[in-house]
């Protein structure tokens, strides 16, 4: 028997999911062709909460929907970058593959390295 919601397999003799609270069914339905959950794609990595929090507060305005994950220890490329003021542990923004390309757009400006003091003067980039 199985949990049509969290397809746990249970032995015979129980009737309802103890998580789900559902009844169980003899076999699993088959996986429907649109995933329940869209697919994610990581737009930004950034070890600085300032950055995250402009690339989040821009993506609410926009109304997109987006997630934010820890990166894997393996994934970490923060190499040559400025130590970041507001340091955070490693975070990726990720959203739904339909939102990549507008939220690509709005975080963009947000991957250069900000100048530490950026209320002080800073040269601009010319290279
Ligand atoms: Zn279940």
């Amino acid at each position: 028997m199985f949990c049509p919601q969290c397809r746990t397999e249970y032995r015979s003799g129980f009737t309802r999911c103890a998580d789900c609270h559902v009844a169980l069914q003899p076999v699993l339905p088959a996986e429907p062709d649109n995933e329940p959950f869209p697919k994610l794609v990581g737009i930004l990595d950034t070890n600085d909460n300032f950055v995250l929090g402009m690339a989040v507060a821009a993506l609410d305005e926009a109304g997109i929907v987006y997630d934010i994950r820890p990166i894997p220890e393996s994934e970490r490329n923060f190499e040559g970058r400025l130590e970041p003021k507001w340091l955070i542990s490693p975070s990726r923004i990720m959203v739904c593959t339909e939102d990549e390309s507008e939220a690509r757009l709005l975080v963009e400006p947000l991957q250069e390295p900000m100048p530490v003091e950026f209320l002080t003067e800073f040269e601009p980039d010319q290279s």
